[in-house]
């Protein structure tokens, strides 16, 4: 089945109701999105796009962009969301690598060009394997691959997030992650979509207007930047926080004492799931039972999740419906990240405990080898951010004359370099404990919140080596 009829089967009967809630107190009904989409299907045929051409969309987040995007999936062509903040360079290798056969930058425009086309009345069909998506991965390290995923691949992991997490009409959806990645374009929205729910429509985050939506909605799905910036203003309160069922985090890891704050503040537990734009979501803690802060929960129904290479901490394989085809025009770079067995080879390393719950312990590739002894930023991560004085950390290897690679810490907090690192060597093997400490007052993140650690090496690349 097409992935918009599936997620149009959702809509409420009623199609007066709200899909869409503005902050100037205006909405967008379900009725009026339908007819849209069928309007911009229309006009996208009458511009040559045929089934299986991509057609990619840059702007900043928009409305009129969720009806292009579903518009494609009913035209059968696939989509290509593009980070607003990508410079024309990068732009360009989009372009080169995925040939759209239409670019749209002023999703606004097009909707409004299409109200003369001709409605396309029927969704065209397509089977599970057909391309919905081309999602081009955000890259903390190495150049940008674009993920291939199906109809069957979003459509798998849209049902099940919409059982796993409840969603049902009564809910509101506090919409204010961008479009651009599969944490707000597939997660959010298909549940909203499945359900027939409103979402509260926040064009970016924005901790005032955030405030002001939680009033009225019941979950709220965000990166953990969101929930740390909510704590810092004084005015999220447990009343603020009290219309709502859920708070979902992912896309990053989610500090344990942000996890810890947010309960003592609201008497309330985020729910953390984990992701990646090659399977959406892969697992998740639980809507009923134990949220463990560290742990991402249990794997998704249907996805198999083990620890390649039968040890206990190492690299998270998974398989299953929602685990994307490959890498599109890349078929070497496939065949390397799947295993025979037809697992694909995430790059993130964790644990598996006997009952199935998941705790991931940070990237293969970040990865240090220092003195021949293999070290995990994250085990040294957890230890810093105990210490008093520390806000976050983010552990680097860098080039070291004796030892391959050394340990530095980028912390931002107050403290002293020498003190820190006698802290960190009561709890910790000598080889793990940084070498160096060194202080800065923000970390470098992408658009999804995460520490950008090649950015890291490159500006602390020296610091042995002088
Ligand atoms: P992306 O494809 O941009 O969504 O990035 C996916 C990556 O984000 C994963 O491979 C993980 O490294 C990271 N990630 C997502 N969710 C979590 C989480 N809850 N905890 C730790 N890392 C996460």
């Amino acid at each position: 089945m097409n992935l918009y009829d599936l997620l149009a089967g959702g809509f409420p009967a009623d199609r007066s109701k709200p899909a869409f809630l503005l902050s100037d107190g205006s909405a967008v009904s379900y009725g009026e999105l339908e007819a849209g989409v069928a309007q911009v299907a229309g006009h996208l045929v009458a511009r040559g796009v045929e089934p299986d051409d991509r057609v990619a969309l840059q702007a900043e987040k928009s409305i009129a962009g969720v009806m292009i995007y579903l518009a494609v999936l009913k035209a059968g062509a696939v989509f290509l969301p593009l980070n607003a903040a990508y410079t024309p360079a990068e732009v360009a290798y989009f372009v080169k690598d995925a040939e759209p056969r239409l670019f749209v930058t002023d999703p606004e425009e097009f909707v409004a060009e299409a109200g003369g086309a001709e409605p396309l009345a029927t969704t065209v069909p397509r089977s599970d394997d057909h391309l919905a998506a081309l999602v081009y991965t955000s890259g903390t390290t190495g150049r940008s691959k674009g993920a291939m995923l199906s109809h069957g691949n979003v459509a798998a992991n849209a049902l099940a997030l919409h059982e796993i997490w409840g969603f049902s009409a009564e809910d509101v959806l506090l919409h204010a992650l961008p479009i651009f990645h599969v944490h707000g374009l597939f997660v959010a929205l298909h549940c909203a979509f499945l359900s027939g729910a409103p979402m509260i429509w926040l064009p970016k985050f924005d901790d005032a207007r955030v405030l002001d939506g939680l009033a009225r909605s019941t979950v709220m799905m965000g990166v953990p930047t969101f929930y740390a910036r909510l704590l810092a203003n004084p005015e999220f309160t447990r009343e603020r926080a009290g219309h709502m069922r859920l708070f979902i985090s992912g896309s990053a890891p989610l500090l344990e004492s942000t996890f810890a704050e947010f309960e003592a503040r609201t008497g309330q537990r985020i729910l953390e799931r984990y992701g990646m734009s090659e399977a959406v979501i892969i697992t998740s803690n639980p809507l009923d039972g134990e949220r463990i802060p560290g742990s991402v929960g249990y794997p998704l129904p249907g996805v198999e999740l083990r620890i390649g290479g039968g040890v206990q901490t190492g690299v998270i394989e998974i398989r299953g419906p929602s685990v994307f085809g490959g890498y599109w025009r890349m078929p070497e770079k496939t065949a390397e990240e799947f295993t025979a067995d037809g697992f694909f080879i995430t790059g993130d390393v964790g644990r598996q405990d006997p009952d199935g719950r998941v705790w991931i312990s940070g990237r293969a590739k970040d990865l240090i080898i220092s003195g021949g002894f293999n070290v995990y930023p994250k085990e040294i991560e957890l230890v810093l951010d105990e210490l008093a004085g520390v806000t976050e950390s983010a552990v680097v290897g860098v080039p070291h004359p004796d030892f391959g690679e050394g340990v530095v810490a980028v912390v931002i907090g107050a403290g002293e370099e020498t003190a820190l690192i006698a802290a960190c060597r009561q709890q910790l093997a000598p080889y793990k404990a940084p070498k160096r400490i060194v202080f800065v007052d923000e970390l470098p993140r992408n658009a999804m919140g995460k520490v950008q650690k090649n950015l890291l090496r490159e500006r602390f690349g020296s610091l042995f080596m002088a």
